[in-house]
């Protein structure tokens, strides 16, 4: 056979965990949908970014950092660091940056995991998670959820009989939206054996109430929160995030981390945005009211939303397949959305929760979908 007819695996031997791996897209993005259907969408509701857009004074910084592109980043990101730090009341020691949530747990899984080690999640749980667990050869076990919440009774105990290095929490929970009270938080903490530690993913913590916030716990070395600027504060597109962890974590992460890997225009938009607290705060309110609206709504459908504490909804649509089928209708409709990927949670569509135009032009298609399926 010649060289360019051998199929690829043939040609490249890819690492042992890789070449096993299958073919995997964790995500269909919008952009592909709209390459598919050869227009551009009208409502892009599906990956709960903030269509509010960043604060007027995150976008002036971006702009003007952005005259200064030639340069790298502050690979030490200390200035963001530092207000971090003051925000949550720890050292700066304790913050660790990354380009992202997702970015941050591909780090903690390579830190910890070596092939074959356990790591507990929740089945149907944010799937950027498990995708990094693979990635590094790591063995995942999961629970299913509970009443449309990720049961942490249950996760509690196949933690103490796998003894895994890693835990994955989200809470507020994503797809559901559902929150834990920190109490339970704790208590599932100060069970889990001496040498796990929990990723606590608060992705949506702005949106979340004060009772669902587990405070930092950097001496007892067993949590690592993880926040994102890409929800309430409208930057998914900067991509930059934040772990606060243990000292020795962050220690750990700068062995591995890309260095340069945050760019200057997002640490500058962070920095503002963290400065504009009441933009952030008007944001969180208006995501309040549209999830209230969006109750009403999928009340006069005859079904409800289930209860969230985040920028987004899970309308329950009665079944897998009729969830399917509605989110293909409003796709048809120029409206992007996703839904939960098991059962029983994709009897559900996820929507996110916009500025009120969108959301009556959400609320009018979803009526019509809701007929034709
Ligand atoms: C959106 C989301 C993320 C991704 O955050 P980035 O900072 O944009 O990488 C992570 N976790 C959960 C639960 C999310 O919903």
């Amino acid at each position: 056979m010649s060289s360019q007819n051998r199929p690829m695996h043939d040609r490249w031997s890819f690492s042992q965990i890789v070449g096993a791996l299958p073919p995997s897209v964790p995500f269909v993005p919008p952009e592909a949908l709209e390459r598919r259907m050869g227009c551009a969408l009208r409502l892009r509701v599906g990956a709960n970014e903030s269509n509010f857009g960043a604060s007027p004074r995150a976008r002036a910084a971006m702009r003007e950092a952005a005259d200064g592109i030639h340069w790298y980043g502050d690979p030490e990101g200390y200035a963001l660091r530092e207000a971090l730090a003051q925000k949550h009341g720890v050292h700066r020691g304790e913050i660790a940056l990354g380009s992202g949530i997702d970015d941050l747990l591909g780090l903690f899984v390579r830190l910890f995991i070596n092939p074959g080690d356990p790591v507990v999640t929740s089945l149907g749980a944010y799937p950027t998670f498990n995708y990094h667990v693979e990635g590094y050869g790591g063995r995942l076990h999961t629970v299913p959820y509970r009443d449309d919440c990720e049961d942490l009774q249950a996760l509690d105990e196949i933690a103490r009989r796998e003894e895994p290095k890693l835990v994955y929490v989200a809470n507020p929970d994503n797809p559901m939206g559902t929150w834990h009270h920190r109490e339970a938080l704790a208590a599932l903490v100060a069970n889990l054996p001496e040498r796990s530690v929990l990723l606590l993913d608060e992705a949506y913590a702005d949106f979340a109430p004060e009772e669902a916030l587990l405070d930092p716990d950097v001496n007892g070395a067993r949590v690592v929160h993880l926040r994102t600027f890409s929800k309430a504060h409208g930057m998914a597109g900067a991509r930059i995030g934040y772990a606060i962890a243990p000292r020795a974590l962050v220690e750990g992460l700068d062995k591995i981390r890309n260095h340069f890997g945050i760019n200057r225009v997002a640490l500058a938009g962070a920095l503002a945005s963290l400065g504009d607290v009441s933009y952030i705060d008007s944001v969180v309110a208006e995501v309040e009211q549209g999830r209230g609206e969006y109750a009403r709504l999928a009340q006069s459908l005859g079904t409800r939303t289930v209860p969230s504490a985040t920028n987004f909804v899970a309308l329950d649509a009665g079944s897998g397949t009729r969830a399917r089928d509605l989110v293909r209708a409003l796709l048809e409709r120029g409206v992007f959305v996703r839904m939960p990927s098991v059962a029983p949670l994709d009897r559900c569509i996820r929507i996110t929760v916009g500025p009120a135009p969108e959301r009556a032009l959400l609320a009018d298609e979803v009526r019509t979908a809701w007929q034709e399926v």
